[in-house]
C-alpha cells in the first residue's frame, strides 16, 4: 500500500526524466556476469560450483591472491522486511513497477534468491565480492575488499542501453570482510539509501539505491545492538582506485594492464572513447625522452606521447574532477575519502559518515573521528588528486612506458634497469600534466554550477572574487545554512533590490530563525553584509538577463539547479528513530519522495511538515558528526 502510494505521487508528479516506462519483470531483465567472465577469479573458489558446494560459513576472511574477486553468495535472510524502494532506482535498472510487490523481488533484495544460477546443474551466473585494497587516512591498509557486499548480476536498461552491477550490502561475510562481521546496521542503511539516491536527483554521479530491507532477526553488535539490514544498491561499476592499490601491492603487473583493458572496454565505451591528448598542451612539456624499453626506441621531440593507458588515467581523472566540483557546489562531504571509496567512474561512492553542510565551515567534517580534518569540506578537492596520484602510481608503469606499451619485452619483463628513470620521469610529467587537467576540469564544472546556482547565464572572470568568494566568506562568517541560501535566493525579486534599505530588508531571509548568528555579528553590520553582495548579485543578474531582471524566468531556472530538501543530518537523524525505534513505515516513503524531488516546491503530503524539513536546521542539530561504525 504505501509503495502503491508512493508510486501514485511519482506518476501524478514528475519522474525526474519526466517520462513513463515499460520495464521488464525481474525474471525478464537483461542479466550478464562480464565482470566475473573477463577477470580472474580467487584461485580457491575457481567456478561458482565449487563456491556454491562450500558451506557458507566456511567461506572465510583470509588474503587472496591473484584474483579480483571470489565467488559468494549472500548469506541467508530470516522473515526480510522491505521497507522501501527507490521508484527513480526501479525505473533506471529498467525494472517494471509493480514488481517490488513480489515475492521474487523481496527475496531477491534480501539475498535469498539467486538469478540466473542453475542449482541443479550448477552452472550459471553466479554472485560474487571484489577484491580491493586501499590508503585508509594516509597509510597503506592492506587488503579490504567487499567485506559486506556481494554483487549479484548486471543488467542493461533496454532503453538507456546502461549497465549497471547489482549489489547487496550487508549480506554476509566474505573473503574480504577481515575482522567485522559483514553486516550492515539499519541506521546506516537508510542513510545511505536516501542520500545516495538524493545525489542522483541532484545530478552529482553516485552509486544508487533500489531498496532498503531491514532483517528483523539479525541483531549487529556496533556500540550497542542494533537491527541489520540490506540496501539493494547498484552502479556503472564499483571498481575503485584501492582495486589498482591491491594489484600494486601485490605486485601483479599483468592484472593491472588486464584491469585496464576491462575498464576502458567494458566500463567505458572503448579505448576510442577516452580522451584525446589535449591540444592547449601540445608542445609545452616537449622534451626528449627515452622510453624505457631500449636504446633503440628513443622517444623523438613530440614529447611526453600519450598512451592508450595515459588516456585511461585522463577519464578517470577527469570524471572525479567533475564530481569533488559538484561535491563543492553542494556542500556535500563525504567524510571518508580514501582511495578505496574514491570509484574509477568518478561516482561519489560508499555512504559513511557523510553529510551535507548546514551552515557553511568550510572545516567542517562529518567524520567524528577525523581529527585532522583530513576529509573536511575544503581539503576535498585536495584529497581526491591524492587518490588520483596513487593510482598513477599503480599505472605508473604503463603511462611511462609510451608507445612501447605492447612491445613484447616490456609486457613479459617490464622494464630495463638502466631505462627506469627515463619512464619514471616520464611517468610523472604525464601524471602531472594530469594534475593540471584535474585542476582545469574541476574549476571549469565548479564555475558551471556555481554560475547556474547564482541564476547567471554567462561566468565572468570577476565573478569568482566578487559573487563565488565573498558569498562563501560572508556565509562562513554569518554562519548562513548553504544550501538554503540559493533556494532562498531564487525566490528575491530584483527589483526589491533597489535601494540599500531594500536590500538590508531583502538580508533578513537568510538569517537563522533565532538572528544573526556568527561571533562579533550584529544585526546591522549582517544586514549591511548581505546587502552589499545583493548589490553585486543584481548588477550581474541584470546584465544577464537584461533591464527589468526577468524574475519569473529566472526563478524558474534558479529552482531547478537549487533544491528546496536536501537530505541534511537532523532530518536522517529523526527519520531513523522514527523508523527503528518509534515503528514508523510512512515517512520513510514520504522523505525518499522528498530526496527523489529536490526542486520542488511542495510534494502533496503535509504542508507543515515539509515546510519543517526543508526549514532551519534545529539550533543544536546544526554540523552533526558521526562514528565510521556503521
Ligand atoms: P568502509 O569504512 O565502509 O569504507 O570499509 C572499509 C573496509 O572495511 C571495506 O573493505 C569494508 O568492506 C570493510 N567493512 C566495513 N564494515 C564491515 C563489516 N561490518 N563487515 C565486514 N567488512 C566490513
Ligand atoms: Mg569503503
Amino acid at each position: 500500500m504505501r509503495l502503491a502510494q508512493m508510486a501514485a505521487h511519482l506518476s501524478n508528479g514528475k519522474p525526474s526524466n519526466g517520462s513513463s516506462y515499460e520495464g521488464s519483470t525481474l525474471a525478464d531483465l537483461p542479466k550478464s556476469w562480464t565482470f566475473t567472465s573477463s577477470l580472474p577469479a580467487d584461485p580457491k573458489f575457481p567456478t561458482p560450483a565449487a563456491s556454491h558446494k562450500t558451506p557458507r560459513q566456511d567461506i572465510e576472511p583470509r588474503q587472496v591472491k591473484g584474483a579480483l574477486y571470489t565467488w559468494v553468495r549472500p548469506e541467508e535472510a530470516q522473515e526480510p522486511e522491505l521497507l522501501g524502494i527507490s521508484l527513480a532506482g526501479m525505473r533506471d535498472l529498467g525494472i517494471k513497477e509493480g514488481e517490488e510487490k513480489t515475492e521474487d523481488f523481496k527475496q531477491l533484495v534480501a539475498g535469498n534468491k539467486l538469478m540466473g544460477w542453475d542449482a541443479e546443474k550448477e552452472e550459471g551466473g553466479y554472485p560474487w565480492a571484489q577484491c580491493y585494497g586501499g590508503w585508509q587516512f594516509g597509510s597503506w591498509a592492506g587488503q579490504l575488499g567487499d567485506g559486506r557486499a556481494i554483487s549479484l548480476f548486471e543488467t542493461t536498461n533496454p532503453t538507456t542501453k546502461t549497465r549497471y552491477e547489482l549489489q547487496l550490502k550487508g549480506a554476509g561475510i566474505t573473503p574480504y570482510s577481515r575482522f567485522a562481521d559483514g553486516k550492515a546496521v539499519l541506521r546506516s542503511s537508510i542513510r545511505e539509501f536516501v542520500v545516495s539516491e538524493a545525489l542522483n536527483a541532484l545530478r552529482i554521479p553516485t552509486t544508487r539505491a533500489l531498496s532498503l530491507t531491514l532483517l528483523p532477526r539479525s541483531k549487529v553488535r556496533r556500540e550497542t545492538i542494533e537491527p541489520g539490514a540490506i540496501v539493494a544498491r547498484f552502479a556503472q561499476s564499483w571498481l575503485r582506485i584501492g582495486t589498482f592499490d591491491i594489484l600494486r601491492a601485490r605486485g601483479e603487473r599483468d592484472m593491472i594492464r588486464q584491469l585496464t583493458t576491462y575498464i576502458a572496454e567494458n566500463v567505458f565505451d572503448g579505448w576510442e572513447s577516452l580522451p584525446e591528448r589535449n591540444p592547449s598542451e601540445d608542445g609545452k612539456d616537449a622534451r626528449p625522452l627515452k622510453t624505457g624499453v631500449g636504446k633503440d626506441e628513443i622517444q623523438g621531440p613530440a614529447g611526453l606521447e600519450e598512451n592508450r593507458v595515459t588516456r585511461l588515467y585522463r577519464e578517470i581523472v577527469r570524471r572525479n574532477a567533475k564530481t569533488v566540483a559538484a561535491w563543492q557546489a553542494y556542500a556535500f562531504t563525504n567524510g571518508v575519502l580514501n582511495t578505496d571509496n574514491t570509484s574509477i567512474f568518478g561516482l561519489s561512492i560508499d555512504f559513511g559518515p557523510f553529510a551535507f553542510l548546514d551552515n557553511f565551515d568550510p572545516n567542517y567534517t562529518p567524520n567524528h573521528d577525523d581529527h585532522m580534518l583530513r576529509y573536511s569540506y575544503r581539503n576535498q578537492p585536495t584529497i581526491i588528486w591524492w587518490n588520483l596520484v596513487r593510482l598513477g602510481e599503480s599505472l605508473g608503469e604503463l603511462i611511462g612506458v609510451g608507445a612501447n606499451i605492447d612491445k613484447e619485452e616490456f609486457v613479459e619483463k617490464g622494464i630495463r634497469q638502466e631505462d627506469a628513470d627515463d619512464l619514471v620521469s616520464r611517468a610523472e610529467a604525464l601524471i602531472t600534466r594530469a594534475g593540471e587537467e584535474y585542476k582545469a576540469v574541476f574549476l571549469e564544472e565548479y564555475k558551471r554550477l556555481m554560475t547556474a546556482r547564482l541564476g547567471l547565464k554567462t561566468h565572468k572572470e570577476s565573478d569568482f572574487e566578487n559573487l563565488f568568494s565573498e558569498l562563501l566568506d560572508t556565509m562562513e562568517e554569518l554562519e548562513l545554512d548553504f544550501n538554503q541560501f540559493f533556494r532562498k535566493l531564487s525566490n528575491l525579486k530584483i527589483g526589491d533590490l533597489e535601494t540599500e534599505e531594500q536590500r538590508k530588508s531583502a538580508a533578513g531571509v537568510f538569517f537563522h530563525h533565532e538572528g544573526v548568528t556568527g561571533i562579533n555579528n550584529n544585526e546591522e553590520s549582517a544586514r549591511k553584509r548581505i546587502g552589499n553582495w545583493l548589490e553585486k548579485w543584481s548588477t550581474r543578474v541584470y546584465e544577464d538577463w537584461g533591464p527589468n531582471g526577468e524574475d519569473e524566468a529566472r526563478q524558474v531556472e534558479m529552482k531547478k539547479v537549487n533544491p528546496k530538501f536536501i537530505p541534511k543530518s537532523w532530518i536522517l537523524d529523526e527519520l531513523i528513530k522514527r523508523v527503528e525505534k518509534g515503528g514508523e513505515r510512512e515517512i520513510l516513503d514520504r522523505i525518499m519522495h522528498m530526496a527523489l524531488n529536490p526542486f520542488e516546491e511542495s510534494w502533496g503530503w503535509d504542508e507543515k511538515e515539509e515546510e519543517r524539513f526543508c526549514g532551519d536546521v534545529p539550533k543544536f542539530d546544526r554540523a552533526m558528526q558521526c562514528s565510521c561504525s556503521s
